[in-house]
């Protein structure tokens, strides 16, 4: 296992498309295991084969939340030759990618989607998905087409680490409203 280099934008890799993956090999599984690797390391939610250089329909996703990551608690869904079967329903939120570090921006997305893959063994499996799970499996199946997030995008890109200061400063004012109304 290792932590693999993450490929940023204006490297030509990003906009291929990728091949499907036919048969597991003893490399292929080393992909794997190092892209969940590199995911937790850069603590992503998801990464795709070709952010790290391997055009291969693989992707890695785990929207487990922040406090259980940092108690070492890992789902990933390992993904390989996703299919987009159903999508319904919107979302609308901030989104970033380790091959745009630092920035983000405002992308509408389906709020639920079902997938057909393959998992690491190739046995077929399905996935729904809604909300953070949804958004994330979307985004890394553009991945595999060539496609950036920044091309969804609505509005210009914003520095990220603004956003999640503006947004905390947000959440702790909320919760001294409503503290305010407890008493
Ligand atoms: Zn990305």
């Amino acid at each position: 296992m290792a932590i693999r280099e993450v490929r940023v934008v204006g490297d030509p890799i990003l906009e291929k498309a990728c091949r499907p993956v036919e048969k597991m090999t003893p490399r292929l599984e080393t992909l794997i295991d190092d892209m969940l690797d590199t995911m937790y390391q850069e603590n992503g939610v998801g990464l795709a084969a070709p952010q790290v250089g391997v055009l291969r329909q693989i992707l890695v996703v785990d929207v487990e939340e922040e406090e259980e990551r940092e108690k070492g608690i890992r789902n990933p869904y390992i993904v390989i030759n996703p299919k987009v079967i159903e999508t319904s329903g919107e979302q609308e939120g901030y989104e970033g990618c380790l091959s745009l570090p630092g920035k983000v921006g405002t992308v509408k997305r389906p709020n639920r989607v079902v997938i057909e893959a393959l998992d690491r063994n190739l046995q077929p499996y399905t996935i729904e998905g809604e909300e953070l799970l949804a958004r994330a499996l979307l985004h890394e199946v553009d991945h595999l087409t060539g496609k950036m997030y920044t091309e969804r995008c609505e509005g210009p890109l914003e520095d990220a680490e603004e956003v999640a200061a503006r947004e905390e400063e947000e959440a702790r004012r909320k919760k001294r409203k409503r503290r305010r109304i407890l008493r």
